[in-house]
C-alpha cells in the first residue's frame, strides 16, 4: 500500500488485510478453527503472555475477526479495537468493564432500545445510578454530568427519531468531569461521522447495519485508545461475547464497498426526506439533512453526510394507517433492521423499542404512528415512485 495516507475509500477496500492474505490468496479466509498449535512451547508461552503476536483460542482472537477490526480501526482513526458477536454485546461488554458498584452513568433518554434496557433494567441491580437526559437538552446533560459520572453515554444520531447531538460540545463537559465519553455511531458510520476526532473516548458500532451492509451477519466493534480497548477486550474474552469468524468475514465484504453504500444512501435519503417533507399525507420528517430538522447546523457541522435512516409520521395518526402504508410498498422490507442495500420500513413498536411498552415509547417522544425509512441503494425515483403511490 502507498505510504502516503490514503483516503478512507481506500482504506474501506484495502486495510487491515495483506498480513492475513494467505499463500497468495487476494482475499481473507474465514479461519474456522478453535484453537492454535504451537510445536514449540517456548513460543505459544510468549504468545499466550502476549509478548509476542499470535493466536491461542478463538473466544479470545481469531485472524479473520482481527482483519475486521483492524478495517474499522484504520477508518476510525484509532489507536485499537476490539469487537464483540453483536451491537449489543459489545455496548454490554464496554459498560461492564468500566462500570463499578456506586458509580453514575449520564446519557440521553433517546438511545438504542436494547441499549435503554441495560440503562433502566440491569445497571440498577448492580447500584448503578442511571441518569438519562432529554436527548437534545445540552444545558441539562452538562448539568448532570458536573455533578460527576464515571461514563457519559452519546449516540448521535439517534433511533428512530434521528435526534443530533453536538458531541464536541458535551466532550467538553464529560471531560471537564473525569468521565469516559462513548458514542454509539452506528448511524453516522466512519464515512459520515468521526467522534473521535471530535474528542470522544471510544466510538462503537452495530457492524450489523451500515458497517456489513447486506443484512446477513451480526457484529459490534469498540474503537479508542489502546488502554481503554484492551479492558473491554479482556472483559469480552472472559464473558465470551465472540464474533463469528464467518460472521467477521461477511462484515469485511460489506465493508470493501462502505463508501460507495453510504454516498448512494446519503443522496437517497435527503432526496426522499425532501419529497415526503412537501407530501400532504405527511405530518412530520425528521432527517438531519432537512433545513427544518431543529439540529440541522449541529449535524452540518460535525457530519459529513447526514445518513441513510429518517423516519416519518403520517397526518392519518393510527397504527392501522401505518399498516396499510407498509404493505403497499413494494421496494421496502418491512423488517427490524436498518442500514442494508435495501430499503428496510418498520414502526419502532416493532422494531428499534420492541423491548419497551407503549407507555415507556410515549415517554421516550416515540409517537406510535412513527415509520422508520431506512433507504438503500436503490434509484431514488423509483423509490419515490414507490412511496408515492403507497401514500396514494
Ligand atoms: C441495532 C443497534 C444496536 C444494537 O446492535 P445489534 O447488532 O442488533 O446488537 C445498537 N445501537 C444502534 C444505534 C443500533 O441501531
Amino acid at each position: 500500500m502507498n505510504k502516503t495516507q490514503p483516503s478512507i475509500d481506500t482504506l474501506a477496500v484495502w486495510a487491515g488485510e495483506d498480513e492475513y492474505l494467505l499463500q497468495g490468496a487476494t482475499q481473507v479466509p474465514v479461519v474456522h478453527s478453535v484453537s492454535y498449535g504451537y510445536d514449540d512451547t517456548e513460543q505459544w508461552l510468549r504468545v499466550a503472555l502476549g509478548q509476542e503476536p499470535g493466536h491461542i483460542y478463538s473466544r479470545n482472537t481469531n485472524p479473520t475477526v482481527q482483519v475486521f477490526e483492524e478495517k474499522v480501526r484504520l477508518l476510525e482513526g484509532a489507536e485499537a479495537a476490539t469487537s464483540a458477536s453483536t451491537g449489543m454485546g459489545i455496548i454490554s461488554s464496554v459498560l461492564f468493564t468500566f462500570l463499578s458498584p456506586g458509580d453514575r452513568i449520564v446519557s440521553i433518554k433517546d438511545t438504542y432500545g436494547g441499549t435503554n434496557k441495560i440503562f433502566t433494567e440491569f445497571l440498577p441491580r448492580f447500584q448503578i445510578e442511571v441518569t438519562l437526559c432529554d436527548t437534545t437538552d445540552h444545558e441539562a446533560i452538562e448539568a448532570e454530568v458536573s455533578k460527576g459520572c464515571t461514563i457519559l453515554y452519546l449516540e448521535s444520531p439517534t433511533n428512530p427519531t434521528v435526534k443530533i447531538i453536538d458531541i464536541q460540545r458535551l466532550v467538553r463537559a464529560g471531560h471537564k468531569a473525569g468521565a469516559i465519553v462513548i458514542v454509539d455511531n452506528t448511524f453516522a458510520t466512519p464515512i459520515n461521522q468521526n467522534p473521535l476526532q471530535l474528542g470522544a473516548d471510544l466510538v462503537l458500532h452495530s457492524a450489523t447495519k451500515f458497517l456489513g451492509g447486506h443484512a446477513d451477519a451480526l457484529g459490534g466493534i469498540v474503537c479508542g485508545p489502546k488502554s481503554l480497548v484492551e479492558q473491554v477486550f479482556h472483559f469480552r474474552e472472559i464473558n465470551g461475547a465472540t464474533l463469528h469468524p464467518m460472521a467477521a468475514y461477511l462484515l469485511l465484504r460489506g465493508m470493501k464497498t462502505l463508501h460507495l453504500r453510504i454516498r448512494q444512501q446519503n443522496e437517497n435519503a435527503l432526496e426522499i426526506a425532501r419529497f415526503l417533507e412537501s407530501h400532504p399525507k405527511i405530518e412530520r420528517v425528521f432527517y438531519p439533512g432537512l433545513e427544518s430538522h431543529e439540529n440541522h447546523s449541529i449535524a452540518r457541522r460535525q457530519m459529513s453526510g447526514f445518513g441513510g435512516v429518517m423516519s416519518f409520521t403520517l397526518k392519518e395518526e393510527s397504527f392501522d394507517a401505518v399498516s396499510k402504508l407498509l404493505g403497499r410498498l413494494q421496494y421496502a422490507h418491512s423488517a427490524a433492521n436498518l442500514g442494508a442495500v435495501e430499503t428496510v420500513v418498520g414502526p419502532p413498536a416493532t422494531t428499534s423499542h420492541v423491548e419497551c411498552t407503549p407507555e415507556e415509547r410515549e415517554a421516550m417522544g416515540i409517537p406510535e404512528s412513527l415509520i422508520r425509512y431506512s433507504v438503500g441503494i436503490e434509484n431514488p425515483q423509483d423509490l419515490i415512485a414507490d412511496l408515492s403511490q403507497a401514500l396514494g
